[in-house]
């Protein structure tokens, strides 16, 4: 996902560039993101390329209540501008060329830049808007039953019993003393 963009900077403003992105793979921190389908479009603006992307992808995770495999699909679009390092090009109009020091409130994040060969890489902007839409707990399945707190089997493949245990009647008096105790304190508060 490296486009040139050398066309778009010399060119004249609203000049655009479509590019499709077909099966392809990021690998962002520990995540690897897959089959990422989708379409680019780099348009020229003023002093920079304004990159709106629309794709799809899939990743994947571990569910967060069985820890078995889960493949989480994702939708989502960016936009983002993206600056020359070379500000010459994109005209003698622009007032950042020659005057970068420190003070003047330009800054140039490092995953948004047009290198000095005029290329736009998507790698780190494209691959944190897709972690962002990421679900925070991703499931196997809508309806995962989970590992069982008392034997840790996975519910999915067996159905243990540690749910009907805990109604054994040989526990109904604790569990009654538990109340009492519960109501006793609410008594007191
Ligand atoms: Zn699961
Ligand atoms: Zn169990």
């Amino acid at each position: 996902m490296i486009y040139n963009v050398s066309g778009l900077l010399t060119g004249n403003l609203g000049d655009s560039q479509q590019h499709e992105i077909e099966n392809e793979r990021l690998i962002v921190g520990s995540y690897s993101l897959e089959r990422i389908n989708g379409s680019v479009r780099l348009t020229r603006i003023d002093r920079s390329v304004l990159v709106n992307a629309e794709v799809e992808a899939v990743t994947d995770n571990s569910c967060s209540r069985c820890l078995e495999p889960a493949t989480v699909g994702v939708f989502v679009t960016m936009e983002e501008e993206f600056s020359p390092i070379n500000a010459e090009l994109v005209g003698s109009s622009g007032k950042l060329s020659n005057n970068h020091s420190a003070g003047d409130g330009d800054y140039y994040d490092p995953a948004l830049i047009i290198d000095e060969r005029n290329f736009v890489d998507l790698t780190e902007a494209l691959g944190q808007a897709i972690l962002g839409a990421l679900p925070i707990a991703p499931l196997c399945k809508e309806d995962c039953l989970g590992i069982c707190h008392t034997c840790t089997v996975n519910r999915n493949i067996i159905l243990c019993s540690c749910a009907k245990i805990s109604q054994d009647p040989r526990w109904a008096g604790l569990a009654g003393l538990l109340e009492k105790s519960a109501e006793s304190a609410d008594r007191q508060s």
